[in-house]
């Protein structure tokens, strides 16, 4: 009798091996921390003995399954804030509240809270994309998880970096730190091409294919990101990130919602794998990705839960079905993506499409021993027929549920036994992840209170609180003042002619002031648009000194570049109004006895309201503002003649 470490008897064994071969009264013979043979019961009793043997009791022994995309540590983040779009949810609450909180140690936690949560599914394997990656090893080694893990690199900063070159450097010594460790394959993760450059792209490659590693990425999540993408391009994604040298290395493709068949083929070609994420996709309502074609055009394609952050879980279970259930019905065909297929997608093709495939994924001799036991006798479960071959794995993925998992195995050591986990202290993670839940919660509370706070939150702001004098009348005839301003003897400095869309944003609580989106449409001696510019700027209710003829004193502004949408403004502010206004502007930066003025002769269209002469400049004291009041008016009475009516109050405010 030859001795194992571990015999497993009286199990239904579904090996997900290439014959899809099952066991009813099998057995697995575990040494060290592989898989050494698999068979009847009988067969294996007769040859191996083992101080532990352990009975199945006629559960379903398994490969564990495979999470083929997920950002663990964003447990910590899971239910802070949800039924947003993409964009609002990423850029407005993700990303700035992981540069506020997320370290090696929210991280650490974040993954150990993950594994307990995967372990009790059923999950052996997952691939991570995410910030202090070593950490997110660390703690998933620790747990006795397999991951590949990626550290995540974009053009942004990150909360372990600054700039992209130290996300590289950092995955540099990560790889080489973790290259070659028995349960964690490190990998690279460029996080996106919207979110990379080209360079990004081109080093992230060459690293993977330096190390012989995995990278990972997300592509064609959304249909605006191939928009985009075309627009910019002239291509849709898989095609650009071809042409960057991505797919020389071994990618893993997250989502694939908006590719075509010809983009299926060129990823085939590169042997990328393809991970699903029907929960995610669902919930971002970014689309239902062609699983049936991407399966069809002979693509290995996992499915992954994404980061529980917009699933809100890591249960495999619900998302196996899911993707089932998702195929079927976008391709109004019953008969796609069948359960023994959907069961395969998420082990021996998940563990494929995540390129270590030739180690776990399936009950076969030589790999490494990751298994799980599912217990199929439950109400929810029963009866059981025995007609169908395929039976047991409709089962599986229709009606059993990730609770019913009991026992999990990762690379022949026990993680769980009994519904107990072994390597993880649940209690205590519950009671640090609870306590960051509240540091985070007293985080947003107090910038949700603040327009002016959730504006440095989406970043960018360029220019702080300032004071400026204001002078402003009506006019009749704009071209008058311009042939007045022209032939004066006012220095002209710079000149420039826009029209301006503006979109104020108006708040229930009015002593924070407004915020306006503007549009800058530069136009030429032509008549035509050279550039466009947008432009947030808060701008305070506040005046703050009226000087003789009502010029003002007044106005804190905080002026940001518009880097997101019209829309993504205001699902991320949710201003109770809004106001539009269009407008003419001929803009004139001038020198006016040793002072700089801008004088803005305008012409209101939306609401047509008529011309407007506009004196403005920039103060810092007191002192100054009272000369520049002075002057002010004295240029008015330069450019303009007639009684000196000022208009003190913003043409929006007629509207209001
Ligand atoms: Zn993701």
């Amino acid at each position: 009798m030859e001795k194992v470490d571990i015999l497993l008897v009286n199990a239904f064994i579904l090996t997900m091996d290439s014959s899809k071969s099952q066991v009813p009264s099998g057995a697995v013979a575990v040494r060290g921390q592989k898989i050494l043979e698999v068979g009847p019961e009988s067969e294996l009793r007769a040859r191996y003995e083992s101080s532990s043997t352990i009975d199945c009791q006629g559960k379903i022994l398994m490969p564990g399954l495979v999470n083929a995309h997920t950002h663990v540590p964003m447990t910590l983040l899971r239910g802070l804030a949800d039924d947003l779009r993409l964009d609002v949810w990423l850029m407005g609450y993700m990303m700035p509240v992981e540069r506020e909180f997320v370290s090696p140690q929210f991280v650490r936690l974040g993954t150990s809270l993950a594994c307990a949560e995967l372990i009790r599914s059923g999950v052996t394997t997952f691939a991570d994309m995410y910030y202090f990656e070593d950490d997110v090893a660390s703690a998933t080694a620790e747990a006795g998880m397999r991951g590949v893990c990626g550290e995540s690199v974009m053009k942004f900063p990150t909360p372990d970096a600054k700039f992209y070159e130290e996300s590289l450097e950092y995955s540099r010594e990560f790889i080489k730190k973790w290259k070659g460790h028995p349960l964690i394959v490190p990998s690279i993760a460029p996080h996106a091409p919207y979110t990379c450059t080209s360079e990004i792209l081109r080093a992230s490659a060459e690293l993977a294919m330096e190390f012989d590693i995995p990278l990972q990425i997300h592509i064609s999540e959304t249909q605006l990101e191939v928009e985009n993408m075309r627009r910019d391009q002239g291509m849709p994604v898989v095609p650009w990130v071809k042409k960057q040298g991505l797919l020389e290395a071994k990618v893993l493709a997250a989502h694939c919602v908006w590719i075509d068949d010809g983009e299926m083929r060129t990823l085939l070609h590169a042997h990328s794998g393809v991970a699903h994420n029907p929960s995610s996709n669902l919930k971002l309502a970014s689309g239902a990705a062609p699983v049936k074609r991407m399966l069809d055009n002979g693509l290995n394609v996992g499915i992954g839960t994404d980061g529980p952050a917009s699933n809100n879980d890591l249960d495999m279970f619900e998302e196996v079905r899911l993707a089932a259930f998702l195929a079927k019905t976008t391709s109004n065909d019953p008969t796609a993506l069948p359960a023994q297929q959907a069961l395969e997608m998420s082990t021996s093709m998940g563990a494929r499409a995540l390129h270590i495939g030739d180690i776990t994924g399936s009950i076969e001799s030589g790999k490494r021993a990751d298994l799980i036991l599912v217990d199929l006798s439950r109400l929810h479960s029963s009866p059981h027929f025995q007609r169908d071959p395929n039976a047991t794995y409709a089962q599986l993925v229709y009606s059993a549920k990730s609770s019913d998992v009991s026992d999990v195995m990762v690379d022949g050591k026990w993680l769980m036994q009994d519904k107990v986990l072994l390597t993880i202290n649940e209690s205590e993670i519950l009671r640090e992840a609870q306590d960051y839940a509240r540091k985070i919660d007293t985080f947003l509370i107090q910038r949700e209170e603040s327009v002016l706070s959730k504006l440095i939150a989406v970043g960018g702001l360029t220019e702080e609180e300032s004071f400026e004098v204001q002078a402003k009348i009506a006019i009749t005839e704009p071209e008058q003042v311009i042939k007045a301003l022209e032939s004066s003897r006012v220095e002209i400095l710079r000149r420039r002619h826009y029209h301006e869309y503006d979109t104020y944003f108006i708040f229930e609580d009015e002593s924070q002031g407004f915020l306006r989106y503007r549009e800058d449409h530069f136009i030429d001696d032509r008549g035509q648009i050279t550039n466009v510019r947008s432009r947030l700027t808060l701008i305070g209710e506040a005046v703050e000194f009226r000087f003789p003829h009502d010029v003002l004193l007044s106005r804190s502004r905080y002026l940001a570049p518009a880097t997101q949408s019209l829309r993504f403004y205001r699902e991320y502010f949710q201003p109770v109004k809004e106001v539009e206004i269009e407008k003419d502007r001929q803009r004139f930066l001038v020198n006016y006895k040793g002072e700089e003025f801008f004088i803005n002769i305008d012409k209101m269209i939306n609401p047509s309201l008529g011309s407007f002469l506009e004196i403005k400049s920039r103060t810092w004291s007191r002192q100054d503002a009272e000369q520049k009041s002075k002057l002010s008016i004295e240029l008015i009475k330069t450019l303009h003649e007639g009684p000196l009516e000022m208009v003190s109050k913003d043409y929006f405010e007629a509207s209001k």
